[in-house]
C-alpha cells in the first residue's frame, strides 16, 4: 500500500523571472505503509520545497501528488487543508510550540481542531507523552523543558491526529549530537509502533542509516541510495 506517491513533480520559484531558481524537475517518489525514507540533501537543495509539496503546503508546477491514492494536484485550498489535518504531521528542526501552553495543550489543541473531544484529546496526548517518557512533564510549559523534551513534545504534537504520513525536516538538527541520537531513537520508536510512514530530512547520515531506505535529492533530482 502506497501511502504518499509523487511523480513528475516540478517547482521553480520566480518562474518566467530572471532570478528564476529551478528547485525540483521531475522528482518521483514513493513511500509504502509502514516505511520510514531518509532525504538527503546538500543544503538549498529544495528538501523543504519537496516536504511542503508532499505535506500539501505548496503546490507543484507540475506532476502529481497523492495521499492514500487520492490525486491531490487540483484540489481545492480547503479540501487540502482537512487532508492535511487528518493525515499529514510536521515535524521541524525547531519544536514551534506555543509558549503559553503547557506540554499538554499543546498536544490537545490540534485534536481539538480536528473535532476531538477535550477529554478524549487529553488521554491521548497523556498517552503520547507517556510513550516518549516525559510523562511528568505534561503541565510544564516549553520554556520550562530541556530541547529534547521539547522536541519529543513536537513529536506527540505531530501525531496526535493520527496521520498516515508524518514529515520531518531536520527533526533532531536543533540538538546535540548525544541526544540527537536519544531523541531519534525516541521518534523510530514512536513511529514504529504505530506503523505510520515517514519522510526524514537529515543531514545526519548515521541517522540516515538507520532508517528503512536513504534518497538522495541533489540538482532538482531524487536518487536511491546514499
Ligand atoms: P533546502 O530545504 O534543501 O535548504 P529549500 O527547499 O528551502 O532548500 O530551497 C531550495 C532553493 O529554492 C534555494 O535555492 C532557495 O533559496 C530557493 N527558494 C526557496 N523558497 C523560495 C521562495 N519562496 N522564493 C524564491 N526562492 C526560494
Ligand atoms: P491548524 O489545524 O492548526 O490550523 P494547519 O492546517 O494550518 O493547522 O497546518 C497543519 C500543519 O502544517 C501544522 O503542523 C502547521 O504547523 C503546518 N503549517 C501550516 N502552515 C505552514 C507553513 N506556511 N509553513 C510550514 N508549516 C506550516
Amino acid at each position: 500500500e502506497v501511502v504518499l506517491a509523487l511523480q513528475g513533480v516540478e517547482k521553480t520559484y520566480n518562474r518566467g523571472k530572471p532570478n528564476a531558481v529551478q528547485v525540483l524537475q521531475g522528482v518521483d517518489l514513493t513511500v509504502a505503509r509502514g516505511e520510514v525514507v531518509a532525504l538527503v540533501a546538500p543544503s538549498g537543495a529544495g528538501k523543504s520545497t519537496l516536504l511542503h509539496i508532499a505535506g500539501l503546503l505548496d503546490t507543484p508546477d507540475a506532476g502529481s501528488v497523492r495521499i492514500g491514492g487520492a490525486e491531490m494536484v487540483g484540489l481545492s485550498d480547503r479540501r487540502r487543508t482537512a487532508v492535511r489535518r487528518a493525515d499529514v504531521g510536521f515535524i521541524y528542526q525547531f519544536h514551534h510550540l506555543l509558549p503559553e501552553f503547557s506540554a499538554l495543550e499543546n498536544i490537545v489543541l490540534p485534536q481539538l481542531a480536528n473535532g476531538v473531544p477535550r477529554d478524549e484529546a487529553r488521554s491521548c496526548a497523556y498517552d503520547l507523552l507517556t510513550r516518549v517518557g516525559i510523562a511528568a512533564r505534561a503541565d510544564h510549559r516549553p520554556a520550562a523543558l530541556s530541547g529534547g523534551e521539547q522536541q519529543r513534545v513536537a513529536f506527540c504534537r505531530a501525531l496526535a491526529n493520527a496521520p498516515r504520513l508524518l514529515l520531518a525536516d531536520e527533526p533532531t538538527g536543533n540538538l546535540d549530537p548525544a541526544t540527537s541520537d536519544q531523541v531519534f531513537g525516541t521518534l523510530m520508536e514512536l513511529v514504529r509502533g504505530t506503523g505510520l510512514s515517514a519522510l526524514i530530512a537529515t543531514h545526519n547520515l548515521d541517522l540516515a542509516a538507520r532508517m528503512d531506505r536513504v534518497l538522495r535529492l541533489d540538482k532538482g533530482h531524487l536518487a536511491e541510495g546514499l
